[in-house]
């Protein structure tokens, strides 16, 4: 497939007819048409691109136009779409079996490989990140023998019932559902404190003797990319290890992406568990949590922790993980960081030429841009961005090509597969979509 139009007109059609028919067929069927909520475009608006294949940096939907992706699937495609090797692995585990049922040698051998580059004491793998939070928390409660849960608003961890919760009436207070369906009893077990405020965290273990675990992202991106303040991560750990109460860093977004080992590779912590997810999965569905040995080995069957998974440490996706994380050495880890840097100057350059008030948000290789003046760092700080100006500049990226994150409050995610001429045509959109933000907000 050639990108056409892009060729002959400078940009894609206004309307997409074969994504627009899918998704009609899928919305007939499928709620909201989407099987994932961001996917739909309700943040942004119009219709949710079908895609039909990938290769490399690029993504081609149903009505044959080619993309720059700058999403990798949220984060886990490091090595860019259809990776050879990626691929002829999964292959040659399909052609195997696909599931056994029992342990297999690819599940040591992507474990072995996690925990080389991790150092931690233990690891269990399972199939979502949804999964490794929730069965750390239940894991953090059943070592403790204390129920509550400190988590940071805006930071997100998959939908763990009792982490679909909104702070409730007082910072350190306990929270409230934030989802029908969600009880009041599961998520008054949490209580929501705003990012980035160690004082809140502080004054949550005063008032709360009964705190099992703090759980936040490593460097948060499901608001934005915000990065903790300097020392952030280990005061969690100092506070929590204080009140005998356990840490447990959500790596699922960052780990394997940002270093070899994940944001606790650039900053380290004592964290006492850490899940993992989407890079370790190389775009097949894995996760893990793991973290210090005597903690772990509270876990079923070594323990009394009951924990378990049909299709946990699935030979197709260990093969994917095990090859995707080998190829990452630290040139990669050299070029991702580079690249992020060029399309983050890009876009400020851009930004700033149009007079659209911006701020770029860095954590290692992940970025986001806040349209807003002022600096980010919770969720309150993120939530002050101009939103309209936002889907203004995603319409026209995505005309120009360039797939970005369908939200403002997600991180843009790069791949080693990024080359000169992806980065050519987001080059020559930044400017033209900083217009178009700049046009919303005049008008
Ligand atoms: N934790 C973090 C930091 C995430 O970003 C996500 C998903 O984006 C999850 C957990 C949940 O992972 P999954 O969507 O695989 O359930």
């Amino acid at each position: 497939m050639s990108d056409s139009h892009i060729a002959e007109t400078g940009r894609h059609p206004a309307d997409a007819p074969a994504s627009e028919a899918l998704f009609d067929r899928a919305k007939a069927i499928v709620p909201g048409g989407v099987n994932s909520p961001v996917r739909a475009f309700r943040a942004v608006g119009g219709t949710p691109r079908f895609m039909v294949r990938g290769e490399g940096p690029w993504m081609f939907d149903a009505d044959g136009r080619r993309y720059v992706d700058l999403v990798c699937s949220w984060g886990p495609l490091l090595l860019g779409h259809a990776h050879p090797e990626v691929i002829a692995a999964v292959q040659a585990a399909a052609a195997k079996g696909t599931s056994f049922g029992t342990p297999t040698p690819g599940e040591v051998e992507l474990a072995e490989e996690m925990v080389a580059r991790t150092g931690v004491g233990a690891i269990r793998l399972v199939n979502s990140g949804t999964e490794a939070t929730m069965s750390a928390i239940r894991l953090a409660r059943g070592f403790t023998g204390r129920s509550k849960i400190v988590k940071f608003a805006g930071c997100y961890h998959g939908h763990v019932d009792a982490l679909l919760a909104a702070a409730g009436s007082g910072v350190a207070t306990l929270a409230l559902p934030d989802s029908p369906g969600v009880t009041g009893a599961s998520a008054a077990e949490t209580i929501v404190v705003p990012y980035n405020d160690i004082a809140a965290v502080e004054e949550a273990f005063t008032k709360n003797p009964d705190i099992a675990a703090v759980i936040a992202e490593a460097a948060p991106g499901n608001m934005g990319v915000i990065k903790p303040k300097s020392g952030f991560n280990r005061q969690l750990a100092e506070i929590a290890h204080r009140h005998g109460a356990l840490l447990i860093v959500d790596e699922v977004m960052t780990g394997f992406r940002l270093s070899r080992n994940g944001w606790t590779g650039l900053d380290p912590v004592d964290a006492d568990l850490f899940t993992y997810g989407k890079v370790m999965g190389g775009g097949l569905p894995a996760a893990a949590f793991g973290g210090r040995a005597d903690v772990m080995e509270k876990l079923a069957p070594a323990g009394p922790v009951y924990q378990a998974g049909t299709l946990s440490g699935n030979p197709l996706a260990c093969a994917a993980g095990l090859t995707t994380l080998r190829l990452a050495d630290d040139a990669l880890y050299r070029k991702l960081d580079a690249t992020a840097e060029t399309i983050g100057g890009l876009a400020t350059k851009a930004l700033s030429e149009a007079g659209v008030p911006h701020r770029l948000s860095t954590a290692g290789s992940m970025f986001s841009i806040f349209f807003t003046d002022a600096e980010v760092t919770d969720y309150a700080s993120a939530k002050t961005q101009d939103g309209d100006a936002f889907k203004a500049f995603f319409h026209e990226m995505l005309a120009l090509g360039v797939y970005l994150p369908p939200s403002a409050f997600e991180s843009w995610f790069v791949s080693g597969a990024i080359d000169d001429e992806a980065l050519e045509i987001i080059a020559a959109a930044l400017p033209q979509a900083a217009r178009a933000a700049a046009a919303s907000q005049r008008g």
